[in-house]
């Protein structure tokens, strides 16, 4: 090594002894006489100091010195002289006194501090990744990225869990989502599928033999890119054998508890982790991944706006629909302007319109008098009946009850919607909270307009309830799953499900949804037919590590806890790409161009 000791690891007990370090010059400052460098290697900084009397070679070296230059440094460890200790610094005690400097590499400026946790634009950030990585935020998210796997790979092998590696060229596993696809130069004309996950091959395994698999897995999917989603990212991707929902349950919120006690002891979990059947979650929070960090659930008033004269109620009540509420707290002075702001949102998410009821100051909610309760639609409620809705929103006086008629799914898409908004904007959910909830009973399908046929809600290999089985054919609408998701403060970790492992249920499901016999063969008849040779009864998850990062990093984007993603156009700005490939290997790939140009192609034009 050309180092004896790592840069940060220094401290007063090294006092007196003779080291040599190696790293990137992280500041410069030259005093005339002396210079400092403070040198930073991954372990962190340390002071040398280079004085002309102890080594007028090195303090000339240092001379030369510029940041980012990587340099090797010898010397001896010193305490500081009192009244220069670094507090803020880990090895602030010490300094370390230059003998000998060698300049390994010089580097250019660099096109942002390195030094600095400055605001830099993110394409300048990605190009220059390599850079990116050298700053202090952005390595502490690599090192934690890294005990978190860790930490899973340990726990799971310590259950018997087996890591097996599953092929990237495979064919369409669907998952709901575009494929990417990779030309074949053998075979013209075809195309491997990169996997959305390792679902099918995961089974494979079970049918094999494993009973108990896991895989730090990377997954496709040809989506929009959002601060949640990247084109590619990584599962850890389980599968059990002879297994039922509770085992899967148990097991991930004991992973989960244990890990974040051990790398993130400050921060906190409410356990047991709560469990909402879908339909509940959806009643109540008007989402299946609940931001449970919060209350402001949504109320059903329906009852109550039955009695009201308000044609918005009881219109909406008798053509089938409901009218639910929330309880905005505090907000009962918002002006007029900012109450219309809240109706254009609304709006915006599907709503005729949202009826609001500002609760005016009293000393509690019975003191509540008719002035104090004002609303658009305060002629036709009478106080019993703003009261009722008050006490069924658990308001307090002060409270802003935001009000939803219509269809079920709107009223609640719209109510968790501003739900989630108004508790980002008042700032209701700690954030050193990690609200955990796993999501059970989801319906099996959901129809697609688009496509005009039943799709699955999570993957068509989910089980159904068995009860439900004779759904199946008759109301495919009314199937419940097999399936859980696991939710943390308002994002989705994981799904997970137990699966079919029968040939003749695989194939009924995929009838319901669609699939011509011939298709379901074509596409899936490998499964069919290992399920054939005794498929044992298998469920499993897979949990988003770069979600479950970016959450315990407290980042907002899962760009920031990936070493090299891609931007929000998924492309890869390190290396451009996509790119062009040469006329050699399109034609070894039997790819060519009408009009001899890529479409889209605008030189082309
Ligand atoms: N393969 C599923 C997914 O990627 C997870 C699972 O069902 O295990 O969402």
């Amino acid at each position: 090594m050309l180092k004896t000791h790592a840069c940060g690891e220094l401290r007063k007990e090294h006092a007196g002894t003779t080291i040599s370090l190696a790293g990137w010059v992280h500041r410069r400052r030259d005093h005339g006489g002396l210079i400092f460098i403070d040198l930073r290697d991954r372990e962190g900084i340390v002071q040398v100091v280079f004085n002309p009397e102890v080594s007028p070679a090195s303090h000339q070296t240092a001379g030369e010195l510029r940041s980012e230059y990587v340099v090797r440094v010898e010397g001896a460890v010193a305490a500081r002289p009192a009244g220069t200790e670094n507090r803020a610094l880990p090895t602030g005690e010490i300094e370390v006194i230059a003998h000998d400097a060698q300049i390994l590499n010089r580097s250019m400026t660099p096109p942002f501090y390195i030094s600095e946790e400055v605001e830099v634009d993110e394409s300048l950030r990605l190009k220059y990744r390599y850079l990116d990585l050298r700053r202090e935020r952005m390595k502490q998210n690599l090192l934690l990225r890294h005990r978190v796997v860790k930490f899973m790979r340990d726990f799971l092998d310590a259950r018997d869990f087996v890591e097996v590696e599953t092929p990237v060229l495979i064919k369409s596993t669907p998952e709901g989502a575009r494929d990417y696809v990779v030309p074949s130069r053998i075979y013209p004309g075809k195309f491997y599928a990169l996997p959305q996950s390792p679902q099918q091959l995961k089974q494979l395994l079970m049918v094999a033999g494993l009973e108990k698999y896991y895989q730090v897995a990377r997954c496709f999917r040809d989506e929009d890119t959002r601060a949640d989603r990247q084109p590619e990212f990584t599962q850890l991707d389980i599968e059990m054998s002879f297994i039922e929902e509770e085992d899967i349950i148990s097991l991930l919120e004991e992973l989960f508890t244990s890990m974040i006690e051990t790398l993130k002891p400050e921060m906190r979990m409410a356990r047991p982790f709560p469990r909402l059947t879908y339909a509940e979650a959806m009643e109540r929070y008007g989402t299946d991944k609940p931001d449970l960090r919060f209350g402001m659930e949504i109320g059903d008033l329906s009852d109550i706006a039955a009695t009201t004269g308000f044609a918005v109620f009881t219109r909406a009540i008798s053509a089938g629909g409901r009218v639910k509420g929330i309880c905005v707290p505090g907000c009962g002075t918002y002006t007029r302007s900012q109450l219309d702001e809240l109706n254009r949102r609304a709006q915006a998410l599907g709503a005729g319109g949202i009826t609001t009821i500002s609760l005016g100051v009293a000393s509690s909610l019975e003191e509540l008098t008719a002035e104090l309760a004002k609303s658009p639609a305060a002629k036709y409620l009478s106080l019993d009946q703003v009261k009722a809705m008050a006490a069924l929103l658990q308001a307090k006086p002060g409270d802003l009850l935001v009000i939803a008629a219509g269809k079920p799914d709107m009223v609640n898409k719209v109510l968790g919607e501003l739900r989630r908004e108004m508790g980002e904007r008042l700032g209701l959910a700690p954030p050193d909270l990690l609200a955990f909830a796993f999501i059970t009973d989801f319906p099996m399908f959901e129809w697609s307009e688009t496509a005009g046929r039943w799709q699955a809600m999570h993957h068509p290999f989910t089980s159904p309830r068995e009860a439900d089985l004779p759904l199946l054919d008759s109301d495919p609408g009314k199937v419940l799953a097999r399936s859980y998701d696991f939710v943390c403060n308002g994002f989705e970790l994981s799904s997970g499900s137990i699966r079919i492992h029968t040939s003749e249920l695989q194939r009924r499901m995929f009838r319901v949804m669609g699939y011509t016999d011939s298709q379901i063969d074509e596409r899936f008849g490998h499964l069919l037919e290992a399920f054939d040779f005794g498929a044992p009864p298998h469920g499993g998850i897979a949990p988003g590590i770069d979600r479950l990062v970016m959450l315990l990093a407290g980042e907002e984007n899962i760009r920031e806890v990936i070493a090299f993603p891609k931007n929000q156009s998924a492309a890869d700005l390190t290396f451009n790409a996509p790119s062009e490939i040469t006329e050699e290997q399109l034609a070894e790939l039997h790819i060519s161009f009408k009009n001899g140009n890529p479409p889209g192609n605008t030189l082309a034009l």
